[in-house]
């Protein structure tokens, strides 16, 4: 019986290798629909208790940025989620992309990303985190760990495994990405965002003003990002490809026109 569970664990480990968007090797174990599940818990407990903007302009706004974006995604990444975009009604600039494609916008973030260009960068590299399954990764790192810790008494008792990888799924959705992440996101966010007809260059000045306001609590996109400097080389490194691809696009008829209405 202890043989079968080891052996079930290590057949889940060895058949869980990945290829994300920029073709790095992942180690995810969950279904999409585990983790789409758990995604969604997350976010109908976060609806439940932050404050959601009553304010239409803004719920409009940032509804019409978000389908341009879900727009230029391939068939495949679109039906894969149930995409859903609340803005909430918090101070802070931050927003945050859960599995399953639960967006979260905090109306603060308004304050920082100013043009419907700079919030699509934002949303643009959240939705990057999701498309290449980052929390997936991060959950699936977790339980590697929790199972190490704790080989000896997962063999032996089945419930203790089951639990170790539910808890593993849950803390996935919260801990902070790594620089690896961040950076991958930023990459699929520019050309995604480009794809839906924003202007790429916009995003530097987005970071630029992100960078300015970093504050005393630091937004999801800066605590564990690659250092300014790092991050926009990388961007200008890109951005001719970006460019062509947003070109590509506007021959396409998309131009973005989201408007806030500031009141
Ligand atoms: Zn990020």
């Amino acid at each position: 019986m202890n043989k079968l569970i080891a052996f079930s664990i290590l057949s889940v480990l060895l058949a869980a290798c990945a290829t994300s968007p920029t073709d790095r090797r992942q180690v995810v174990f969950y279904s999409e629909e585990q983790m789409a599940q758990q995604g969604e818990a997350a976010y109908r407990q976060m609806q439940d208790q932050i404050p959601i903007t009553e304010n239409r302009n803004q719920t409009n706004y940032v509804q019409c940025v978000a389908d341009y974006i879900i727009e230029a995604l391939s068939d495949e990444q679109r039906n894969a989620n149930v995409w859903e975009v609340t803005v909430f009604d918090n101070e802070q600039a931050n927003a945050f992309a859960l599995p399953g494609g639960k967006i979260g916008v905090y109306n603060g973030l308004l304050d920082v990303a100013v043009t419907q260009h700079q919030l699509a960068a934002v949303m643009a590299h959240e939705v990057g985190h999701v498309i290449a399954n980052h929390s997936n990764e991060r959950a699936s790192q977790s339980t590697i760990r929790t199972v190490g810790v704790t080989a000896a008494r997962i063999f032996g008792v089945s419930d203790t495994a089951i639990e170790a990888i539910d808890y593993g799924t849950q803390i996935g959705l919260f801990l902070p990405f790594n620089r690896t992440q961040e950076s991958e996101a930023d990459v699929v966010g520019l050309m995604l965002m480009a794809e839906a007809g924003f202007n790429p260059q916009q995003s530097i000045t987005l970071w630029e003003n992100m960078n300015a306001v970093g504050g005393q609590r630091p937004p999801e996109f800066l605590s564990t990002h690659p250092a300014p400097e790092t991050r926009m080389s990388r961007l200008n490194e890109m951005m001719s490809a970006a460019q062509t691809l947003r070109r590509q696009a506007q021959s396409q008829g998309l131009n973005p026109d989201c408007v806030y209405l500031r009141r």
